[in-house]
């Protein structure tokens, strides 16, 4: 992932050199209109008429229906309700509702245990697309899981007890499985728990444990014969997910496309108001507005709901490959929202940080409007990263700290009505004023054609890394 990203990040500066060039003669021009003034046109909504017509109230009723459905997992019933329920608001309001289906390998993690046979229960984390299994079998320490830890080890009909470390926790469980054990454990390398992935689904079980279970079984492997019973419960299954893509047509719609997005799926163990029922429902009341308000700027827009972005960006992944002509051709600006409900500090950025003339755009915007805000580098790690990489200026609108992320507690009585309804208004005045003129927009944008070397290579968050 992060060969990828670097090779196109290098990419970018040196596009951005040439674009300040091309730029110099119309820079008057283009700074009078991004600094917001010029956006208050006579038959246009004003930054004011948009914070006047924009309704949190009605977004927090978008949180509250995502919400109820219970946590929307990729590919799971959840999320398909979530996508119906997105999908019928957005013909409500005059869209033309697109629902863009796509494969994705579904993984549940129902519980794993772990038990000395005779002794303790452990407390054992399932690594990410370990396969399901019970296995009473002898433990054997194996180091740190190298092809040579094997050859002397005697996993053969055995648990592997492997410690963390050096290479990945795949290479570590796929050579046990070649030595022919029946299941691994991987323990901490440092102090407390650990979740990761496998990147795929292994041929035997695995879970983690922390240093000080791991030291444990160590020490007692040492003195004498150890059996242990290992149960791992998950589901891993290929499934469908789904985007909805709501499309408001431009005056002028050869003139460009400009996206406003976020994701409607949640992790497992969440309601997901604020990750990220908090963007659809503030980009549901964007279309509402705009759609009373009879819409007729020149470009068109785009409202995509994402599924599947906690696996790893799948959605938006998904939707670029789709229509990578469409977005490469005619894509002049993304507005990604996610997270926007919780926490102290609003930020603006995207991956490239100030290089982006639509978050530069953006944060002049939020000035305008007597918003706070703070710029920050965004990550590769939500629906904004393939835009990017598309060569389609984005923008990632996010409130930072959410002490509530990916937990039981992100809850709809966390989400700071305020913030959602400022971020909601901030994300409307910028879609609207971004396409206005969008002839000025494309040019001004980063030139498409990186979308040839898109690699799907993230991950959501932080929550999943594949590390050694
Ligand atoms: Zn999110």
């Amino acid at each position: 992932m992060k060969n990828v990203y670097r090779k196109w990040y290098a990419h970018r500066i040196t596009l951005g050199i040439l674009l300040i060039c091309l730029l110099v003669g119309g820079a008057n021009a283009l700074m009078n209109d991004e600094n917001g003034k010029h956006d208050a046109d006579e038959n246009g909504l004003s930054n004011e008429d948009i914070q006047k017509l924009y309704k949190g109230k009605n977004a927090l009723g978008h949180i509250e229906q995502l919400v109820n459905v219970g946590p929307r997992v990729a590919g799971g019933d959840a999320e398909k309700k979530a996508a119906k329920y997105i999908s019928r608001k957005m013909v409500s309001y005059g869209l033309d509702v697109t629902i863009q289906k796509f494969p994705i390998l579904y993984f549940e993690d129902k519980g794993s245990t772990l038990k000395v046979v005779n002794g303790h229960s452990l407390n054992p984390n399932t690594l990410f697309y370990s396969p399901s299994g019970e296995i009473t079998a002898q433990i054997a320490d194996c180091g740190l899981g190298y092809p040579e830890n094997f050859t002397t080890c005697g996993a053969s009909g055995k648990i592997a007890l492997i410690q963390r470390g050096e290479i990945f926790f795949w290479q570590k469980v796929q050579n046990a499985a070649n030595a022919s054990a029946l299941a691994a454990i991987i323990y901490n390398n440092q102090q407390g728990n650990f979740t990761g992935t496998l990147t795929f689904v292994t041929d035997i079980p695995a879970v983690g444990v922390n240093d000080t279970e791991g030291k444990y079984l160590v020490k007692l492997l040492k003195r004498k014969t150890v059996t242990g019973k290992i149960k791992v419960d998950t589901i891993t299954e290929n499934r469908t997910s789904q985007n909805v893509i709501g499309t408001m047509k431009g005056k002028d719609p050869e003139k460009g496309i400009v996206y406003l997005g976020g994701h409607y799926d949640s992790v497992s163990s969440s309601p997901g108001a604020n990750d990220d029922a908090s963007g659809i429902g503030a980009m549901l009341e964007t279309a509402r507005l705009l759609s009373t308000y009879k819409y007729k700027n020149k470009a068109t827009l785009n409202f995509i709901a994402f599924g599947s972005e906690e696996t790893g960006l799948d959605g938006s992944f998904n939707y670029i490959e789709k229509n990578r002509k469409e977005v490469s051709a005619k894509g002049i600006g993304m507005i990604n929202l996610d997270m926007i409900g919780v926490g102290g500090k609003r930020l603006i950025g995207n991956i490239d940080n100030n290089s982006s003339n639509l978050t530069n755009y953006t944060r002049n915007k939020a000035s305008a409007m007597n918003l706070g805000w703070k710029p920050f580098t965004a990550e590769a790690n939500s629906d904004h990263t393939y835009f990017e990489e598309a060569g389609v200026p984005a923008v990632f609108i996010y409130q930072s700290e959410d002490p509530w992320y990916h937990t039981s507690n992100d809850t709809i009585d966390k989400i700071n009505k305020v913030k959602l309804e400022k971020n909601g208004e901030l994300a409307t005045a910028t879609i609207y004023g971004w396409a206005k003129n969008p002839q000025q927009r494309a040019k001004s944008g980063m030139p498409a054609g990186a979308a040839s070397s898109l690699k799907k290579a993230s991950v959501h968050h932080d929550i999943l890394y594949s590390e050694e």
